[in-house]
């Protein structure tokens, strides 16, 4: 089928030693491996091209395409827990699909990590020609967008001086609002700001790179202040047209910790006629609080003055269950991740759900980040997340975009 479709070079292995030493002689596109009950290598695979990636053996990741029998295999209840939650009652019997003998929801969190480890893994759900050709469609596309996006090591001669530069004096910085929408009614709720930065030599530099380096300077409350003066400014365009939403600004907790910070931040917004409580501040985890007594405190007096606190990013980071079980905020966030694979892996409906009812249990409200397909919209409704943020509702817009975008919703 491969060869009839005009695939190739084509080589063939049947063991995973074999396959080692192949890739270390050139790069590879695509590697398709059956999954079948006798031989572990098709799931073994995916940690030996990680291992040869992270020692440099392995200029180019290739994709994986994992192929085999499917069957339905009978998973009966033992009676040893309470827990009903997508499983059969006791008694009662389920049937669990598989592939090669393996769970498929076992794959689908298998293939999940790889892809966070920079690996592309496409279940054969079908085994015909039309598949294959889909799934190295896939492939391609993520080879192109992986060449296209630049390498982080492009920046790396960012000098410190140019993002003092840029922070004192503004120049190439700006500042975009992404607009939040109640799901059902799909009315704007609430936007949140977000930083750009237009570097003169390597153009548009990412937040992802541009926050560390913020932060490691020790500019965070720098940078805090200039977005803050961009939403105040926005809060009073909105107030001018009667437009009552909140507008969500990010801040790292050592941000959020420093002195007087409550107070400064509220005597602002009373001076220029604002109420508090349009003031939403999303706790992101790129700098963790070591002192959670503090983080406590400084949270506890910013939401005594009004302020809004949102947890930004649930459910990635190693510290954000601790902060959600220990200190009250008025919304959680979900990751995008776990938001964008909701189409893609059958067991990401359950941990969204979770996440939902654990939130709701702690009286926060919950916001959808990252919603990149309208298909899964109503999903995330049903899930009972009500708000949500994304490209497939609107991407970050600047100031007199959002302005405009905001009296058309009306
Ligand atoms: P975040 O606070 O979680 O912001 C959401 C990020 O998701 C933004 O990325 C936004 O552009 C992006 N996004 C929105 N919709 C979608 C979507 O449908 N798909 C995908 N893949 N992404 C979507 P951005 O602007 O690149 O910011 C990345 C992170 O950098 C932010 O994550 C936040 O932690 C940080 N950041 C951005 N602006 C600021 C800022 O002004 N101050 C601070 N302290 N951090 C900021
Ligand atoms: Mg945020
Ligand atoms: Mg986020």
């Amino acid at each position: 089928m491969l060869a009839t479709n005009g695939i190739k070079p084509l080589a063939s292995f049947t063991t995973l030693g074999e396959l080692e030493v192949y890739l270390s002689k050139g790069s590879v596109d695509v590697i398709i491996c059956q999954i079948c009950p006798a031989c572990e290598a098709g799931l073994l695979l995916l940690s030996v091209l990680n291992r040869m990636h992270k020692s440099g053996k392995l200029e180019q990741l290739p994709s994986v395409f994992w192929s085999g029998e499917t069957s339905m295999i009978e998973l009966a209840r033992r009676g040893d827990d309470n827990c009903t939650f997508g499983l059969p009652a006791i008694g009662q019997t389920a049937w669990i699909k598989c592939m090669g003998g393996v769970a498929m929801t076992a794959l689908e969190s298998l293939a999940r990590l790889a892809k966070a480890a920079g690996i592309h893994v496409e279940i054969l759900h079908q085994c015909g020609a039309i598949a294959l050709n889909d799934a190295f469609r896939a492939a391609l596309l993520i080879h192109a967008k992986n060449d296209a996006e630049p390498a982080q090591a492009t920046f790396d001669s960012l000098a410190e001086d140019e993002i003092i530069s840029a922070l004192t004096t503004g120049e190439g910085l700006r500042f975009v609002f992404q607009p939040q929408f109640d799901l059902l009614s799909r009315r704007v709720v609430g936007a949140e700001a977000l930083v750009r930065w237009k570097h003169q030599r390597f153009g548009d530099i990412p937040p992802s790179v541009m926050i560390p380096l913020v932060n490691h300077l020790g500019l965070d409350l720098l940078l805090f202040s200039l977005v803050e003066m961009w939403a105040i400014k926005v809060m009073l365009a909105l107030k001018h047209e009667n437009y009552r939403i909140p507008i969500a600004v990010n801040a790292s907790a050592k941000t959020l910790c420093t002195p007087q910070f409550a107070e400064r931040l509220a005597a602002r917004m009373h001076g220029v006629g604002l109420p508090t409580h349009l003031l939403k501040l999303e706790l992101t985890e790129d700098v963790p609080e070591p002192d959670e007594l503090l983080l406590s405190a400084a949270l506890t007096a910013i939401r005594a003055k009004g302020f809004q606190i949102s947890l930004d990013d649930f459910g990635v980071g190693a510290a954000t269950m601790n902060l959600l079980v220990n200190i009250s905020f008025d919304e959680v966030k979900i990751d995008g991740s776990f938001v964008r694979a909701l189409g893609e892996y059958s067991s990401s409906g359950k941990v969204i759900s979770g996440f939902i009812n654990w939130a709701r249990l702690l009286t926060s409200n919950v916001v959808a980040e990252g919603i990149e397909d309208e298909s899964t919209i109503p999903m995330l409704h049903r899930l009972g997340c009500r708000v949500g943020q994304g490209y497939a509702l609107a991407h970050p817009m600047e100031f007199d975009d959002f302005m405009v975008f905001m009296k058309k919703q009306n």
